[in-house]
């Protein structure tokens, strides 16, 4: 239990970046968000866009910081499509099964030139007669 407690305060590798103790290359800061290049890659000018606030999940961020960081993704969306042509995926991974590796909410900015960069096919299913209701309900009734 209190080992589960030190975990969870542990910083990530992202907030050690935005404290400067893990060296990026920044490429914007505001008050409450902070973005820079990937050291991996898909393309040159791969950029992640993170809060600066440690939260895990995009949903579990509060209205300012949601507000802020999508700010601050439209922003470098905007200098990747100038700086690399007007292509480019906006990724978030929420969850070991959606293939968050780190722990922080981060928005991926991949500049594309071609469609073999990234595997974006999905396999997909279909609603079963009068599931789409019970579906909808489900949704709107967890609507906040
Ligand atoms: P995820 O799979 O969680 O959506 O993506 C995490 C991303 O963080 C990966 O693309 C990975 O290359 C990037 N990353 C992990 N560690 C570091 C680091 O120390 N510095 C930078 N700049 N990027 C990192």
């Amino acid at each position: 239990m209190l080992l589960a407690y030190f975990r969870e305060m542990e910083d990530t590798i992202f907030t050690k970046i935005v404290k400067g103790e893990i060296p990026c290359a920044k490429v914007y800061e505001d008050e409450k968000t902070f973005a820079f290049l990937d050291i991996s890659p898909v393309n040159k000018g791969h950029t992640l866009v993170i809060p600066k606030k440690q939260v895990e999940k995009f949903h579990e961020l509060d209205d300012e910081d949601a507000e802020a960081l999508m700010r601050t993704v439209q922003k470098v969306a905007q200098a990747v499509a100038e700086s690399f042509g007007p292509d480019y995926n906006i990724i978030n991974n929420n969850g070991a099964s959606a293939d968050q590796i780190v722990p922080h909410v981060h928005f991926h900015i991949i500049p594309r030139k071609d469609k073999s960069e990234i595997n974006l096919e999905w396999s997909t299913t279909k609603y079963e007669e009068g599931e789409q209701d019970k579906v909808l309900e489900k949704l709107k009734a967890n609507l906040s």
